[in-house]
C-alpha cells in the first residue's frame, strides 16, 4: 500500500515513511492511495475472532509489503494486549467500549499501534525519533503510556493549560523518563498550530520530529480495526456507527474501513457545540472557528485536521459525503442529562463524549446504532459528579496516578517559544 499527501497526490510514500514524517512537508495529511477490496477478509472474521486476529489480518492485508505476515502477528500481539468490548444498552443501541486500554480511552488503540510500529521500524537501526504531539486531553495520556520507556524515542506533549481534566493531566505529566509534558498558556488549537509550525520549520529538521496525534497514519489505520471487529460480532444486526467526534480521526478511520468493503450503512458524526462538520453537512459551507469549551472537552476542536482527509475521500463533494455521514450536534445540557439518564435507566456509566454519541443515536430515529464509547467515565470525575450527583468508578489506570506529582514545563502559546525549547532539549 502506498500513501499520498492530501495536498499533492504525486507525493507518495510507504507506511514507514508516512509514520515517521507524520505530516507532509506541504502541510497535507497522508491518506491511503489504494482502495483494496477486503470483503473476503472481513467475512472470514466471525463472532469468536479476537481483536488481535482482526488486527493481524488487517496489518498483513494493508501493510504486508512492509510488515510480513509473521511480524504482523507479533506486532498485533505487542500493540494490543487489550481489546474492545460490546455492550447492548437497549433494543436500539449497542455500545462499543473502546476504553479498556492503558489510559482508558480509545486513543490507546492508535497510540499503542504507532509506538509498536515505530519500535518495529527502528529496531536494528541507529535512528532516534522525537514525537511532538498536541493534545486536548486523551491523546497525551494515551501517547505517554504507549511510548513510555520505548528505546530511541522521546515524546514531547503540548496540552492547553487548565483545559484538560486533572486526572488526564496526571497521566501525561507523572511518567518522566522519555516523556516530556509542556503546559501551553492557550487553547488546543494553539497547541496544534505550534506543532504544525514546528514540523514545517527547517531549522528543526535535524531533530527528527514525528507526530503522534490523530494526523499520524500510524494512529489512524488501527482505528479502523475496531469497526471491523465490531461488525464481525454484530453481523446482520446493525449498519450504523455513531462516532463522538472532535478532530475526526476516529470517524475518518471508519470511513476508510467502509471503502475497503465494511458492511456499514452510514455513520453519525456527533459533535458538541464545536459543530463545524455537522454545519458543513447542512450548509455545504466549511467554516473553521475558534474552539469553544464544553463538558466533552476532548472534542473541543474548532478546526478539525482530519476534515482534509474527508474532503479528499469524497473529492470535495458534499453530496457524496452526506450519503455516508449524518451530522448531529449535542449541547452541554443534553450531554449531562444523557449521562444522568443512562445511569438512572441502565445503571451504566458513560463519559461526556460517549453521552454526546448516545444522545445523537437516540435522536437519530435509526433502528439500530452502535455508539463508540471513547473513554471511561471515571476519567471525567468532575463532569460525572456534576451530571449524575455521585462519583463514577475509577479505572485502574487512574487509581495508580492519582497521588503522583505533576511534572510539566509552562510555555507561552508562541511557536517561537516551542522552537527554543525543542532546540534546548535535543540539540
Ligand atoms: C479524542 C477524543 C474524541 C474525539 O475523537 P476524534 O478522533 O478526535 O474525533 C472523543 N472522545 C474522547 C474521549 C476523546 O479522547
Amino acid at each position: 500500500m502506498k500513501f499520498a499527501s492530501t495536498r499533492n497526490a504525486d507525493y507518495r510514500l510507504s507506511f514507514k515513511e508516512a509514520v515517521f514524517q507524520g505530516l507532509s512537508p506541504d502541510g497535507g495529511l497522508f491518506y491511503p492511495l489504494e482502495t483494496p477490496d477486503l470483503r473476503g477478509l472481513f467475512e472470514s472474521f466471525d463472532s469468536e475472532c479476537s481483536f488481535q486476529t482482526v488486527a493481524s489480518g488487517m496489518i498483513e492485508n494493508l501493510l504486508g509489503d512492509e510488515i510480513p505476515a509473521a511480524d504482523a502477528q507479533q506486532l498485533a500481539r505487542r500493540a494490543f494486549p487489550f481489546s474492545p468490548a460490546i455492550k447492548r444498552l437497549n433494543d436500539q443501541i449497542n455500545i462499543l467500549e473502546l476504553y479498556h486500554g492503558p489510559s482508558s480511552a480509545f486513543k490507546d488503540f492508535g497510540a499503542s499501534f504507532l509506538a509498536s510500529s515505530m519500535e518495529y521500524f527502528l529496531k536494528g537501526s541507529d535512528h532516534k525519533a522525537v514525537i511532538l504531539t498536541a493534545t486536548s486531553g486523551d491523546t497525551g495520556s494515551a501517547v505517554a503510556k504507549a511510548f513510555y520507556d520505548k528505546e530511541n524515542i522521546d515524546v514531547v506533549i503540548l496540552y492547553p493549560s487548565g483545559r484538560v481534566s486533572p486526572l488526564q493531566e496526571k497521566q501525561m505529566t507523572t511518567l518522566g523518563k522519555n516523556i516530556h509534558a509542556l503546559e501551553v498558556e492557550g487553547s488546543f488549537d494553539d497547541c496544534q498550530r505550534m506543532v504544525k509550525d514546528s514540523f514545517t520549520d527547517s531549522e528543526l529538521d535535524h531533530i527528527g520530529l514525528s507526530s503522534a496525534n490523530s494526523i499520524n497514519l500510524g494512529r489512524l489505520i488501527p482505528q479502523s480495526f475496531y469497526y471491523i471487529w465490531a461488525e464481525s460480532r454484530l453481523r446482520g444486526d446493525h449498519t450504523t456507527f455513531c462516532v463522538p467526534s472532535g478532530n475526526f480521526g476516529n470517524l475518518t478511520a471508519g470511513l476508510y474501513a467502509k471503502t475497503w468493503g465494511l458492511n456499514v450503512d452510514h455513520f453519525i458524526a456527533a459533535t458538541n457545540s464545536n459543530d463545524v462538520v455537522p454545519s458543513y453537512l447542512t450548509s455545504s459551507i466549511y467554516e473553521p472557528k475558534a474552539s469553544v469549551q464544553t463538558w466533552s472537552n476532548a472534542m473541543d476542536v474548532g478546526a478539525p485536521s482530519n476534515f482534509e482527509r474527508m474532503q479528499q475521500l469524497y473529492s470535495n463533494d458534499v453530496e457524496a459525503m452526506r450519503k455516508d455521514i449524518q451530522g448531529a450536534i449535542v449541547n452541554d445540557d443534553d450531554t449531562l442529562g444523557t449521562m444522568k439518564m443512562i445511569s438512572d435507566t441502565y445503571g451504566y456509566e458513560v463519559c461526556p463524549h460517549t453521552a454526546v454519541g448516545i444522545k445523537a443515536a437516540l435522536d437519530s430515529g435509526e433502528k439500530s446504532v452502535t455508539v463508540l464509547s471513547t473513554a471511561h467515565a471515571g476519567k471525567f470525575t468532575e463532569v460525572y459528579e456534576k451530571a449524575v450527583g455521585r462519583k463514577a468508578s475509577l479505572p485502574d489506570s487512574l487509581i495508580a496516578v492519582k497521588d503522583l506529582e505533576k511534572k510539566s514545563v509552562l510555555i507561552s502559546n508562541s511557536s517561537k517559544d516551542l522552537k527554543k525549547k525543542l532546540l534546548q532539549m535535543f540539540s
